[in-house]
């Protein structure tokens, strides 16, 4: 079965997610736990977390195809202690209501080294990973690194990068990866062919394992390969294109995971990208 959905709001809370997913013709979603701009978060109630589960089940949404996406302000790279600090706590708390929630993936981009390089950054982001995750050893919630467009000092552009953080943590068997299409293609991964998907496989194979890839970010790029500019498009409307995503979406090691639209726009918007997608499945007869 193919798992299929969109970057939702929680503005209405966490128990109308299920829904709105479902009214939008998706089967699966993506969240913030709380305003991506701000540091500050409380944890959900009981309450909010049993009218949760129970729409989940109502609306039959697997928890295991559902992602958290971390909040904004996260930097677990910075030079600037207080702010690494605070990334480190405040990612401790969402990962604790992504527990919560029942939730199994939390998302999160990791981070920028601001001007120190990128082995200063790597080196930050292995030590404050080590710090949550000695936090957290009661949850078991699994920690996706995501692939990122090169710009502002991004650590994670490359499966290389990614590798080097995931391979010398202590909680390696915690961590995974989660494959965004327009940073990928912001970064030369050229999906709109074979040979090109075939060299991204190869590459997380060689850097990460194959088996740690756990989500797909789908979004069109609004700039050309290798850009770097990270502006997401609707699906088919961008450089990668319906015959891009065509190509993507034939292999099954990509539309055996939850696909999830970070497209421009709201419900309305994503209903409609969420059409497109559909129509390429059908016609690769993979739907
Ligand atoms: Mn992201
Ligand atoms: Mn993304
Ligand atoms: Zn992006």
């Amino acid at each position: 079965m193919i798992k299929l959905g969109a970057h939702m709001k929680i503005s209405k809370g966490f128990k109308k997610v299920p829904e709105d997913t479902v009214n939008i013709g998706g089967n699966t979603f993506q969240i913030f736990t709380h305003s991506p701009r701000t540091w500050n978060m409380k944890q959900p109630s009981e309450r909010e977390v049993d009218e949760f589960k129970l729409n989940m089940n109502k609306f039959n949404i697997d928890f295991e195809d559902v992602l958290v996406h971390s909040s904004y302000l996260i930097n677990l790279a910075s030079p600037k202690d207080d702010i690494w600090e605070k990334s480190i706590n405040t990612m401790v708390e969402e990962i604790k209501a992504t527990d919560k929630l029942g939730i199994f993936y939390y998302n999160f981009h990791p981070g920028s080294h601001l001007g120190m390089g990128e082995e200063f950054g790597i080196e930050k982001i292995i030590e404050a990973l080590d710090i949550i995750f000695k936090e957290l050893v009661h949850t078991k919630v699994t920690v996706l690194l995501e692939n990122v467009a090169k710009k502002g000092g991004n650590i994670g552009y490359s499966m290389e990068q990614l590798g080097a953080i995931i391979n010398a943590s202590e909680f390696k068997n915690r961590l995974g990866i989660t494959f965004d299409t327009c940073h990928g293609f912001d970064s030369n991964y050229d999906i709109r062919n074979k040979e090109g998907v075939l060299k991204l496989f190869d590459d997380i194979e060689k850097n990460v394992g194959l088996e740690k890839l756990k989500m797909i970010h789908l979004n069109d790029s609004k700039y050309d390969l290798g850009a770097g500019k990270d502006r997401h498009e609707f699906i088919g409307k961008g450089y990668i294109g319906t015959k891009g995503f065509a190509n993507f979406l034939s292999f099954d090691e990509v539309c055996k995971l939850p696909l999830l639209l970070e497209t421009p726009g709201d419900d309305e918007e994503h209903a409609e990208d969420i059409k497109v997608v559909k129509e390429i499945l059908k016609n690769i007869g993979k739907l």
